[in-house]
């Protein structure tokens, strides 16, 4: 193959990416509620450092599960899959054998974002929907 061809090949879009699939949809379309706007901001300055985990004496992740599960549902952008993201994103600690939150807060004490122990208490609610309309067969 000749350097010529190597950058043609480079330069032309996959067959797929030609596909008229139309343009972003405009951010500012969809209103979102100010207290919504809130949650969803706090919740997403979290950047995964772990101090959280790091410091709590049960291992437990739900501070940083409950941070990425509030910045989501509060957004309509996040509501298709969100049964199916928050029962994915437990059973992934849970797996994983983080343990359990008992409300001690050296989590939210330790947090460089000040991510509040409120999006524990969220992301358990959460839960209790998804749970609720999985049983409703309603949750993917
Ligand atoms: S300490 Fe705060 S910023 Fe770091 S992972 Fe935990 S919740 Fe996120």
């Amino acid at each position: 193959m000749t350097e010529r061809a190597v950058a043609t090949y480079t330069l032309a879009p996959p067959a797929s990416a030609t596909a008229p699939t139309g343009s972003a949809a405009e951010a500012n379309a969809t209103p979102v509620a100010k207290d919504d706007a809130d949650v969803a901001f706090d919740n997403a300055a979290c950047i995964g450092c772990g101090a959280c985990v790091a410091a709590c004496p049960n291992a437990s992740a739900m501070l940083f599960t409950a941070a990425k599960l509030s910045h989501l549902a509060a957004l309509p952008q996040g509501q298709p899959e969100r049964e199916r993201r928050t029962l994915s994103m437990v059973a992934a600690q849970d797996s994983l054998g983080f343990g359990g939150c008992t409300n001690i807060g050296e989590c939210a004490a330790v947090c460089p974002k000040e991510i509040p122990m409120e999006s524990i208490a969220r992301m358990n609610r959460e839960l209790l929907r998804a749970l609720l309309k999985r049983g409703r067969g309603k949750g993917r």
